[in-house]
């Protein structure tokens, strides 16, 4: 069984991040998306509210399961059983960080980083920026599912429970 993970704080998940889930669902038998749940980052939606929306979106995945992570990345990897990180290289400008997290994560486990190119389309894509352009109006309903749209709209019109980008833990 060759297992993976797909790790990130999708605050909130995009179509960039569901192509590269769904791009992994096809190479490897069982993908786990991986949702970084460190307090002391600021977040627009709480933990459960990313773990929610992902299990949302990935629900037509048979392979795909949604769980979180609260330590080293590397030590779930080993806990759940997983050989391998798979990532998203967006740019040239991805690539220094990633490959030193990579060269990292290989020396404090057996965990190996798979970089998959993110398609065209979505290379400029990231939740910050999905985040800001919603923040002031911007239509952002190419970039993201239509229920995360949904939720993003009530979260910034003051609807949907906490606050704006930032603001939130
Ligand atoms: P982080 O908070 O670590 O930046 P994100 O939740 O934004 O994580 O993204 C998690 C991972 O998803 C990234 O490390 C990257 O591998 C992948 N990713 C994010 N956006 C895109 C995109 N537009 N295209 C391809 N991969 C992406």
């Amino acid at each position: 069984m060759r297992r993976v993970v797909c790790p990130g704080s999708f605050d909130p998940v995009t179509n960039g991040h569901i192509d590269i889930i769904s791009r992994a669902s096809t190479l490897f038998d069982e993908v786990i998306v991986a949702v970084g749940v460190n307090q002391s980052k600021a977040r627009l939606f709480t933990a459960d509210e990313r773990l929610s929306m992902l299990a949302e979106v990935c629900d037509g995945y048979d392979n795909v399961r949604i769980d979180s992570f609260d330590g080293l990345l590397t030590d779930f990897c080993r806990d759940r059983g997983a050989r391998a990180i798979v990532k998203g290289l967006r740019a040239v400008s991805d690539f220094d960080y990633e490959l030193q997290m990579a060269q990292m994560n290989s020396s404090l486990a057996a965990v190996e980083t798979v970089f998959v190119p993110t398609s065209p389309e979505y290379s400029f894509l990231a939740s910050s920026l999905v985040k800001e352009v919603a923040t002031f109006g911007g239509d952002v309903s190419r970039l993201v599912p239509p229920l995360v749209l949904k939720r993003l709209t009530e979260r910034l019109s003051g609807r949907g429970g906490a606050g704006r980008p930032g603001e939130t833990g």
